[in-house]
């Protein structure tokens, strides 16, 4: 088996059985994103714990989506990558992930840190799928700093 179909069967899996899907209580921050070139979808909640002052974390992300496979595979790695993590250590990983997809294939992804998610790396190649890849990190960038900076201390 070679890396890229192996790959394939990583992303395959995540769409064929999503984990984390479904809108889940509680919440803070409910927010809904949308990638009109393919027509994906996503409506993310997130639910935080902590605090400015001690330091957040996912304590759950939930969604419902729409769209391509890719999308779909995406929100399913995402949420297993940012839940449970402290805030600090779960943006590292988008972060770590946001440059994977913009290395347009370039990038050596460091699975550890990254998880499922570095069988992205051959989506990166392709700027119309990257925004699919991209759809439900954006999402929950979104949704956790309302959240987060959004809250009273
Ligand atoms: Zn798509």
């Amino acid at each position: 088996m070679t890396v890229d179909s192996m790959y394939q069967e990583i992303i395959l899996d995540h769409y064929k059985h999503p984990h984390h899907r479904g809108l889940r209580e509680p919440y803070e921050v409910e927010v809904r994103h949308l990638n009109p070139t393919c027509g994906d979808e996503i409506t993310l909640r997130v639910h935080v714990e902590g605090s400015a002052e001690e330091g957040w974390r996912v304590a759950d992300v939930s969604y419902a989506s729409e769209g391509c496979s890719i999308s779909q595979a995406s929100a399913s790695v995402m949420a297993d990558l940012v839940i449970g993590k402290d805030i600090d250590a779960a943006t590292a990983v988008y972060e770590d992930f946001l440059t994977l997809m913009q290395s347009k294939g370039q990038a050596e992804p460091d699975e550890d840190v990254l998880e499922d998610a570095i069988a992205f790396v051959g989506v990166s190649r392709y700027p119309a799928r990257v925004k699919c890849a991209l759809l439900a990190w954006m999402a929950w960038r979104d949704a956790t700093t309302q959240a987060t900076e959004g809250s009273p201390t």
